[in-house]
Parts: structure tokens; C-alpha cells; sequence
């Protein structure tokens, strides 16, 4: 069976980033905690776990403590880097750039005196960093997922960011919806290509072979997606965590099978699949 792996798959610059220095800082010893888990992708959370890392839910869980504190990727509230400063910690801050730079706009817009729409997934850990920088910088803030959400009162002046992992045609119908209203928003377009770009080679793979695997952490949202769209282009789609799971039974009679795997999937679990896969 010939194993096609999709050209951009796995873990993103930001994840990669996250991974390599919570690698480090575990290396270096001493005791080290993650705020939340490190990514969505369990088997790696657990081997950071054996390796000593441990995962917090929250600062109040470090009080009394002392190490290393690593931030994650998704990046933390202006309130919680205060918190954490205050502490006996080192801090080891793996927040992607690209989140960074959504936060620094969103407390932009805020600044500029304009009330903020950010257009993501509330509760997420991300959002609610932009809400809180918008919210520190004297803005109001609107979470909205997507055009139909938004709020009648909103007027100018106002201000659009997007959560990194937005699709463009969501941030944009948020901002055609703002102009239909006769507002002019400010747009900031925060979107990361990461995860539109494995879902478009996903799918381009997909419609090509017999059957695909996504690799990926099932309470990861952006690998739960790709699933759904390689299921679209591909019927015979199967969503592994790991290469222990793979079934020969399900690639019986194919020629060709495509690995694609989500943004929180690093390089040795895509290995280890497409390993297994060109065994069988
Ligand atoms: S998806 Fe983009 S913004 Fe999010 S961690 Fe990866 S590179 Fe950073």
C-alpha cells in the first residue's frame, strides 16, 4: 500500500515552538509545571507528565511552590502574566507569536477608543487573552462567533480581530455584516495560514486516495476538523490518536492511503503511523 503523506500536516510553527522549549526546560530538571496542558494531544501531555512536567489548571494551584511555569501557546490574560510574576517562578513563555500579535492588536483597537469584536470561539483559551487585553486597554469587548452573533448595538467606533485559527470567510462576513450596518470597521486580520493550509492539502489529498488517517488529539478542535473535511473528500477517513489504533482491516483492498494530522501532532506520531501504514 502506498502511504501519501499530505504536504503540510502536523504540528504548527507555534506547537513546535511550545513543545521545543517545555522539552528544554524538562530537561534542565527542577520542577516544572504547564499552565493547562502543553497541546491537545494527549500521548504528549503524558510523556511531558513521566518526564516530570506537571499541568496546572490555574495560578492558585502554584502558590506555596517554586520552579519553572510554562505558558502555552494560546497565551495567558495580562492578569494571569501578573499573577505569575509575582510568584517564585521562572517564567518560560511558549505564547505563538502570532497569538501574541492578536493580543497586541486587540488591545490596539482598544486604545484607539474603538469597542472590540472579537470573532472566535468563546471560552477558549486565546479569546478570552484578547478579550482581556481589549478589556485592560479600556475597551468593550464582543465575542462573537460569527456574523449572525453580533450585537445590535455595536456602533462605531469599532474594531475587528480574529482568534488565530478563524477561517478568513468568517472573519469577512463579520466584516461585511459590520459595513452592510453602515459601520467602518477597523480590521485587523489575525488569522495564522496553519490550519487553513492543512486543511486545503487535506483535502486535496483526500479526493486522490482510497483512504485517509488524521493523526491528532481527539479533544483537539482543529484535528476534529480535519477529520471532517478529509471524511468529505474521502468516505474512508479514520481519526487516530496513535499507531497502536491503526486496524489493517480497515485499509483492505486499497491502493493508496493519505496521513494528514493536526496542528497539535508532532513529527514522531505522524512516523510512527506512517510506519505502521506501509506495513501492512
Ligand atoms: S495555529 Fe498558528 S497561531 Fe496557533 S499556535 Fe500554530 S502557528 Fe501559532
Amino acid at each position: 500500500m502506498k502511504v501519501v503523506r499530505a504536504e503540510k500536516a502536523g504540528a504548527c510553527y507555534g506547537v513546535q515552538r511550545a513543545l521545543d522549549l517545555a522539552q528544554h526546560v524538562v530537561e534542565e530538571g527542577g520542577c516544572v509545571y504547564t499552565l493547562g496542558p502543553l497541546i491537545h494531544n494527549p500521548q504528549v501531555v503524558s510523556e511531558l507528565e513521566a518526564r516530570g512536567a506537571r499541568v496546572v489548571a490555574g495560578v492558585d494551584e502554584l502558590a506555596g511552590r517554586a520552579g519553572t511555569v510554562v505558558i502555552r501557546s494560546h497565551g495567558v490574560t495580562p492578569a494571569t502574566r501578573r499573577s505569575l510574576e509575582r510568584l517564585d517562578f521562572a517564567v518560560v513563555d511558549a505564547t505563538c507569536p502570532h497569538v501574541s500579535r492578536a493580543q497586541n492588536a486587540a488591545a490596539e483597537l482598544a486604545s484607539q477608543g474603538c469597542r472590540v469584536v472579537v470573532v472566535g470561539e468563546a471560552g477558549h483559551p486565546e479569546v478570552e487573552s484578547l478579550v482581556a487585553y481589549a478589556q485592560e486597554a479600556g475597551g468593550r469587548v464582543d465575542v462573537v462567533a460569527d456574523a449572525r452573533s453580533i450585537p445590535d448595538d455595536v456602533s462605531d467606533p469599532v474594531g475587528v480581530v480574529s482568534q488565530t485559527t478563524q477561517m478568513k470567510e468568517n472573519l469577512s462576513s463579520v466584516v461585511e455584516e459590520l459595513k452592510r450596518r453602515g459601520l467602518d470597521p477597523q480590521v485587523k486580520n489575525t488569522i495564522c495560514s496553519a490550519t487553513r493550509s492543512r486543511q486545503d492539502y487535506a483535502a486535496a489529498l483526500g479526493s486522490t486516495v482510497d483512504a485517509m488517517v488524521v493523526i491528532g488529539g481527539r479533544n483537539s478542535s482543529n484535528t476534529t476538523r480535519l477529520f471532517e473535511i478529509c471524511e468529505a473528500a474521502c468516505p474512508r477517513s479514520f481519526h487516530v490518536e496513535s499507531a497502536d489504533e491503526l486496524d489493517p482491516a480497515w485499509f483492505s483492498g486499497c491502493a493508496t492511503v493519505g496521513v494528514t494530522a493536526g496542528a497539535s501532532t508532532p513529527e514522531s506520531q505522524i512516523a510512527a503511523v506512517c510506519g505502521r501504514l506501509e506495513g501492512f
